[in-house]
């Protein structure tokens, strides 16, 4: 589940959204209702595949490079 960031313009507020991917909807500031929202970036929650995280130990204990 993708999480995108928005910053209020209105007053600053920095707020989290859980959104399924290619939504679209708007939001609305917590702090003053604004719609103006600006999305700052996306991340993805932990447990997407991510092969990079297997890298740092042999699940084995026979990889040569350890
Ligand atoms: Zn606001």
């Amino acid at each position: 589940m993708p999480i995108f960031e928005y910053k209020c313009k209105h007053c600053g507020h920095k707020t989290e959204f859980l959104e399924k991917a290619g939504g679209s909807r708007k939001h609305s500031c917590e702090k003053c209702g604004s719609n103006n929202m600006q999305r700052l970036f996306s991340t993805f929650s932990a447990g997407s595949s991510s092969k990079s995280s297997a890298s740092d130990s042999c699940p084995t204990g026979t990889c040569p490079l350890s």
